[in-house]
């Protein structure tokens, strides 16, 4: 599928010439294709700068020439990148930081459509730190300064940052992954976001192509939506799934698993063994678990003062006590054979979750607390090389907000940085980033593809 073809009707509007003249003239919003990855893609097509000399700076330069991308460490002038990249690494107080981001501004007319900007810098909470202002000031000022610069990125570019871990350097697989992901369409509808590296774990796969190669990764609410577009990825990059759904569904999800060569399972995730039941169907049929994805979901929207406890424990049954339940009965059987060592968990969380919605009350609470059960287990998973994150979209274009007003919906779609809905498969890009081998070491974390909405922190 051609990008344009992918966008909306305002979108495409406004990228023919009478509509360019129009958007211009008002002063309207100019959105743009976005670039997706597709299989064999490189992760840019044109140079990029790197701004900084710090060892954060070399390691990137190195491995990126490894790679035989175009790397450049100076501006020179009047050139064109795809990308900026701008390591704070070394940075001490928020005086160092002109000397960087005044590079980048005058880079920055340079950087063409769909570029990206990418800061590294260190955790401001790193313990060893905590008690020099100086530096906390900082690296706090870089975190601002990416928010900020990322809301003035226009023509699907974007700005988003590495979070580095005292004792983590880039060279760590999780780091470089980090960057790679940002780099690549893989990240088109994130903006404004951080990856955190909190440990040198991981490993870079031997194909960038098939990272998850081998691996057999359940997808709940598989049948349909985000869930079917996660299946379809996750396949892309090499890993086989198995896809739950309602038994209602059961026909869509065959379909979908005929089109992943994945196998389906019909089942109520809410079901008090489904944990035990999934594994006993990857024993069964793979001898293996790799992974589980806790996509399936449900709304069940009214202001507080018109809920009542249907409406209420359905959704948390489904949103977050089911992904509870079925984690517990996993985490329960490892050593048993079955489940990898190195499992990794994602969930899908919201942007809802973060920020609070409006007739929302049972979804936020089940969304929040989807964030917090992965920080909780984090530290248990990383006992064995295990990860869980948590993926929070904001407005993505599917069948439940094809259903919202034409108004609300179009207000929806603009209300961030990139001016425009994602798609599924923008979501699903980020949940199979965090089931690599590479990304073990970010973990407990929850990232938005939310195009950096405007709502919410
Ligand atoms: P969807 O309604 O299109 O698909 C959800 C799937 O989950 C359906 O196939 C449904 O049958 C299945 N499901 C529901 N209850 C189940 C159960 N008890 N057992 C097994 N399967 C069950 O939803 P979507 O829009 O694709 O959203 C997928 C996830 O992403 C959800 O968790 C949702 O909350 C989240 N999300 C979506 C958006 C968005 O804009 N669409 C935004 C933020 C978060």
């Amino acid at each position: 599928m051609d990008s344009m073809s992918q966008t909306d009707g305002y979108t495409r509007f406004v990228n023919r010439p009478l509509g360019k003249q129009v958007a211009k003239t008002l002063g309207l919003p100019q959105p743009v294709p976005l670039r997706r990855h597709q299989k064999g893609d490189r992760l840019v097509t044109g140079p990029i700068l790197i701004v900084g000399d710090s060892e954060a700076a070399d390691a990137v330069a190195q491995q990126l020439w490894a790679e035989d991308y175009d790397v450049r460490r100076d501006a020179g002038l009047k050139q064109k990148f795809s990308a900026i990249i701008v390591a704070f690494d070394e940075i001490q107080h928020p005086n160092d930081l002109s000397a960087h981001v005044l590079v980048v501004g005058d880079a920055l007319r340079g950087l063409g459509t769909n570029g990206r900007v990418i800061t590294i810098f260190r955790d401001p909470q790193g313990p060893s730190v905590a008690t020099d202002p100086n530096v906390v000031a900082a690296r706090h000022g870089v975190e601002g300064f990416t928010r900020s610069l990322a809301k003035e990125m226009r023509r699907g570019a974007t700005t988003n940052g590495i979070v580095l871990a005292e004792d983590v350097d880039m060279t760590a697989p999780s780091a470089y992954a980090a960057l790679r992901f940002f780099l690549s369409g893989r990240s088109a509808y994130v903006a404004g976001q951080f990856l955190n590296v909190s440990t040198a774990a991981g490993i870079t796969p031997e194909d960038q192509d098939a990272p998850l190669d081998e691996k057999v990764i359940v997808v709940t609410g598989a049948a349909r939506g985000i869930g079917a577009a996660i299946s379809e990825t996750l396949a892309r990059d090499g890993a086989t799934v198995m896809g739950i759904d309602m038994p209602s569904a059961g026909e869509a999800l065959t379909s979908v698993m005929n089109t992943v060569g994945g196998i389906a399972v019909q089942m109520d995730i809410t079901a008090q063994d489904a944990g035990h039941q999934l594994l006993q169907k990857a024993a069964q049929r793979f001898g293996r678990l790799d992974g589980i994805v806790h996509n399936a979901g449900i709304t069940r929207d009214k202001l507080l003062a018109n809920m009542d406890d249907s409406k209420w424990d359905a959704l948390v049954a489904v949103n977050i006590a089911a992904p509870l339940r079925i984690n517990q009965q996993l985490v329960a059987a490892r050593g048993e054979g079955v489940l990898a060592d190195n499992f990794r968990i994602t969930s899908l969380a919201s942007t809802s979750g973060i920020a609070g919605n409006r007739g929302q009350t049972n979804y936020g609470a089940a969304k929040a607390g989807v964030i917090g059960m992965s920080e909780a287990l984090a530290t248990t998973l990383a006992e064995t090389g295990g990860s869980i994150n948590a993926v929070a979209p904001g407005f993505i274009e599917t069948a439940m907000t094809d259903a919202m007003p034409t108004a609300t919906r179009e207000v929806a779609r603009r209300m961030n940085s990139l001016q425009q809905g994602g798609r599924p498969v923008d979501v699903a890009e980020a949940i199979a980033f965090f089931h690599t081998d590479a990304s073990a070491g970010i973990n407990g974390t929850t990232l938005r593809v939310c195009g950096q909405s405007m709502v919410g922190k």
